[in-house]
């Protein structure tokens, strides 16, 4: 395959363009046309005489917030990128997103048994991407799916997408790639980091968020953003997206728009999600994005495809040219900046914000001889840069703070709570086993009365650190309260966490306390059972603890 990339000035150009390129009108020809230039009669113009031109070629065109071509990005123009491909079959199609709408449509017009990947482009404003995303996903799972929603250079007020014939404001336009041969991979780039305190969804319905923490959503920018938003100033917020994490990813959602009570954003929310504001991280987007496009040198690609967020350009400006110099490095790359990114790979399925996502191509397993190129192009706003760093360092340490002790340093109780939750909900999906110890000082009031609290809160000290020394890395050890710690030991069923709680007794008996003689401690032990709850589950080892006093200290109990 090869892709063809050129500004549009006008029909004579363009038609040099292609003779010049020798472009015939082959059988597999897909046509992505961006244009930021918002008008339908100027767009529908631009893929007829497209179409007249490349009879057999396939046209899908978006409005976007700004065109890339290789390293150069721009505005209000109109791009076009012409890939022809040998030996995969390009299928495309533009569907109403009405209520005659069905995904089976789109299963039936355009996947294969061989489909490797979809580009998607969809409006910006109307219609419910998100969930669009995940009904044609489920079509074929290992397809990839790349693509946008349409911009409109930020002025929210009207995106839409066309092929030659029509244009419409509420539908997607969907390229389908299939053949035995092409390899297709895709990523994305984020290193947008939360920043504050978690919040909770209380009311939100689909992309409209009307309350966090039960407080109107209008109330919480103005608490944390210093005003509140409009129509006229909702790019100034478009740095500042919610992050939620998902299944451990962290996944954006940026403004686009105001409702009466609510604000709309390029993505659904649930109540009951917990989010975050996020800044995005300078200094790791230039130093990770070159380390991470490096195993890309290895990988085969004739072209690239480039969808990125106009949020991300907002916040990073010419910086972002870095970011496309290093793929147009890779293979010739092309692309718009969107509403929303649609992502689809073995990784997950979601509707991103603020990302930069690409789509890598190639009809051969060859590899060219191709090194990364990257030039970083020099900061000029150093303030931003300077407060970013502050506000992500001190970030780091008040979360520090809050779910850790100040005494032993350990996790605290919070914290416990915290991984507890997410543990019992891996442990339910993946079936995975694991154990809890609670784990008492014997005797501690003694040490205290005998030695004086200085000497007992060295001790509680020292423990944690013996505990968390002869843990695995990722085990857990929170103090439960006064001189109770309880741990999470991973992967563990009741033979092994047994065998755990005789290491850590033996240990505990060989360390010296002094100027304590003797420390020992009793434990309760427990194993997840599935339908635990919380509750349930520390029950067991909280009774189990107290039998192990009763038994005479010194020795655990499983419960
Ligand atoms: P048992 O073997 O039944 O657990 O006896 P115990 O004396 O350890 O238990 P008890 O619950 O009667 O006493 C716990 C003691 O732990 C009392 C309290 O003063 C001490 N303690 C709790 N937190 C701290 C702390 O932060 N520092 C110090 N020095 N002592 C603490
Ligand atoms: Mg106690
Ligand atoms: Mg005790």
């Amino acid at each position: 395959m090869k892709s063809f990339n050129t500004q549009y000035e006008n029909e004579k150009e363009l038609k040099e363009f292609v003779e010049l390129n020798n472009i015939f009108d082959y059988e597999n020809i897909l046509v992505q046309v961006f244009t930021g230039i918002v008008d339908e009669k100027h767009s529908l113009k631009i893929s007829s005489f497209l179409q007249k031109l490349l009879p057999h070629s396939h046209i899908l065109g978006v409005t976007t917030s700004g065109e890339i071509n290789g390293h150069e990005m721009r505005e209000k123009t109109t791009l076009i990128s012409i890939s022809v491909f040998e030996k995969t079959k390009v299928r495309s199609k533009l569907y109403k997103l009405d209520e005659s709408f069905k995904v089976d449509d789109i299963k039936k017009d355009l996947i294969r048994d061989d489909t490797k990947a979809l580009i998607i482009f969809s409006d910006g404003l109307k219609s419910d991407a998100e969930n669009l995303l995940k009904d044609i996903s489920s079509i074929k799972p290992d397809m990839l799916i790349a693509g946008g929603r349409a911009g409109d250079v930020l002025n929210f007020k009207k995106t839409y997408v066309f092929d030659s014939q029509e244009h419409s404001e509420e539908a997607c336009i969907i390229a389908s790639l299939s053949s035995d041969e092409l390899i297709a991979n895709s990523d994305y780039l984020l290193n947008w980091v939360p920043v504050g305190k978690d919040m909770i969804v209380t009311k939100a319905k689909g992309n409209i968020l009307y309350e966090i923490d039960n407080t109107p959503i209008r109330e919480i920018y103005i608490k944390y953003l210093g005003s509140d938003v409009s129509e006229d100033t909702i790019g100034q917020y478009l740095d500042f997206p919610f992050i939620i994490e998902k299944d451990g990813v962290f996944v954006a959602r940026s403004l686009a728009g105001v409702v009466d009570e609510g604000l709309t954003f390029s993505g659904n929310f649930e109540e009951g999600d917990m989010l975050r504001f996020s800044i995005g991280n300078m200094e790791a987007i230039t130093s990770e994005t070159a380390k991470h496009f490096r195993g890309y040198e290895q990988i085969p690609a004739q072209s690239i495809f480039i969808y990125s967020c106009i949020a991300r350009k907002v916040l990073l400006g010419d910086k972002l040219e870095d970011e496309m110099n290093m793929l147009n490095s890779l293979a010739p790359s092309v692309g718009f900046f969107t509403y929303g990114e649609y992502f689809h790979s073995d990784k997950i399925v979601e509707l991103l914000n603020v990302t930069t996502t690409f789509l890598a191509l190639s009809e051969t397993p060859q590899i060219k001889e191709r090194k990364l190129k990257h030039i970083e192009k020099q900061d000029c706003d150093i303030a931003k840069k300077v407060l970013t760093h502050l506000v992500l360092v001190t970030t780091e340490e008040l979360e520090n703070i809050s779910s850790h002790d100040p005494l032993t340093k350990a996790h605290n109780r919070a914290a416990y709570l915290n991984t507890i939750g997410l543990k019992l909900k891996s442990a339910k999906r993946y079936k995975e086993s694991f154990g809890i110890m609670l784990i008492d000082i014997d005797h501690f009031k003694l040490v205290n009365d005998n030695y004086g609290h200085t000497v007992g809160d060295d001790i509680l000290k020292k423990l944690a650190v013996v505990l968390k020394n002869n843990m695995r890395e990722d085990d857990f050890v929170a103090r439960w309260g006064g001189e109770e710690f309880v741990v999470i030991a991973n992967y563990m069923d009741a033979k092994n966490l047994e065998k755990l709680a005789i290491k850590l007794q033996k240990i505990i008996s060989e360390t010296s306390f002094a100027p304590v003689p003797k420390l020992t401690v009793s434990f309760g032990l427990s194993t997840y059972i599935e339908g635990d709850s919380e509750e349930s589950l520390f029950r067991r080892v909280d009774n189990a603890m107290y039998a192990a006093k009763k038994n005479g200290r010194n020795t655990y109990i499983f419960g």
